[in-house]
């Protein structure tokens, strides 16, 4: 028997990409099931990330589409970024599905991933991560920052595919264990991985956004890549604390210096050695404080405990 497949696809402001991206599901939906890879009970969950625009009206209008009943939605009650909602889309859909693929709402993940990733599924993954084979429609910039935040997260010890956004599919099995990941602050592709179960890749091209913008700015970027970093690992505090016993030995060995040198009679010394001593320090003091704080920052945030996403509407309960 096939197996009920969910399609998860965070939705923000994406009113103009929406009716694209429908047509081009419905129809590789529609074949997937024709072709019996997937059971005809298999359906397009749209999560709504509290858009300001007509996104959820979108969403309303394609569940209700006379000619199929593929699509069906949840309406989250405010915008919580990309990753909640995301994660609220599975956790809704487990409910029903058991497997679920997420993908975003622009296209630019090759919808024809698709079926390789329901072969690897029929081979006993739990989960199947989509990697692009190549990234010639990024811009060089977001290219090379990628490659070096990749580099970067493995010197930090993160455990990440190269490439893989959040394009994938999982199990049923697998997203009820990554229920139990309890962590406020989400970076699901790094915390997927720790799941465990058999997994694979699928490569894909991917493509450019066809309509509307990026909803991830170089600010947001930045954020998420810092997000990434500080809720898997906590490397960064470890390497301050090194670099300041190495600053602490070499100010001795300085101090040292300094007396002997005193002792020989060398008295006349300019100031700009203690000034720049000072504010090397100051400098690095400020850093250490700085990323300490942004995991205080994250333990707070954490012990709050507050719900990562409520849902206002779920088509599905209706
Ligand atoms: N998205 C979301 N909430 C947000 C921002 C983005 O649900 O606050 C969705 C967006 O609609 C899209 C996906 O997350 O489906 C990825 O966003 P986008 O394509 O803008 O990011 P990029 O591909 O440029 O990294
Ligand atoms: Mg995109």
């Amino acid at each position: 028997m096939a197996e009920i497949l969910y399609l998860v696809i965070p939705c923000y402001n994406e009113e103009e990409m929406l009716p694209i991206t429908a047509k081009a599901i419905m129809k590789k939906m529609d074949t997937l099931i024709g072709e019996g890879k997937i059971s005809p009970k298999s359906k397009v969950m749209l999560v709504d990330d509290g858009s300001k625009d007509k996104t959820w009206e979108v969403i309303e209008k394609l569940h209700g589409l006379a000619q199929t009943d593929i699509f069906t939605g949840i309406k989250l009650s405010r915008n919580r970024g990309h990753q909640n909602a995301l994660l609220a889309g599975l956790m809704t859909a487990r409910n029903y599905a058991d497997i679920m693929i997420s993908m975003d709402a622009d296209l630019q993940d090759d919808i024809n991933a698709i079926d390789g990733m329901l072969e690897k599924r029929a081979e006993g993954c739990e989960i199947v991560y989509g990697v692009r084979s190549s990234r010639e429609t990024d811009t060089a910039f977001k290219r090379n920052t990628a490659r070096a935040y990749y580099k970067v997260l493995e010197m930090m010890g993160v455990e990440i595919t190269y490439d893989h956004a959040d394009y994938r599919l999982m199990s049923k099995r697998a997203v009820d264990a990554l229920a139990d990941f309890k962590e406020v602050n989400l970076f699901l592709r790094g915390m997927v991985p720790m799941v465990g179960f058999k997994s694979d890749i699928v490569k894909y091209e991917r493509n450019e956004r066809v309509a509307g913008e990026s909803k991830y700015p170089l600010k947001k970027m930045l954020a998420f890549a810092i997000e990434g970093i500080t809720s898997l690992s906590v490397k960064p505090i470890r390497f301050i604390t090194a670099l300041g016993v190495i600053i602490f030995v070499v100010s001795i060995l300085m101090l040292m210096y300094f007396l002997i040198d005193k002792a020989f009679g060398n008295t006349e010394r300019g100031w700009a050695s203690t000034i720049v001593s000072i504010w090397a320090i100051g400098g690095l003091q400020m850093l250490a404080i700085g990323v300490i704080g942004e995991y205080i920052g994250k333990i707070y945030l954490e012990t709050k405990a507050r719900p990562k996403f409520i849902i206002d509407i779920n088509l599905e309960e209706k």
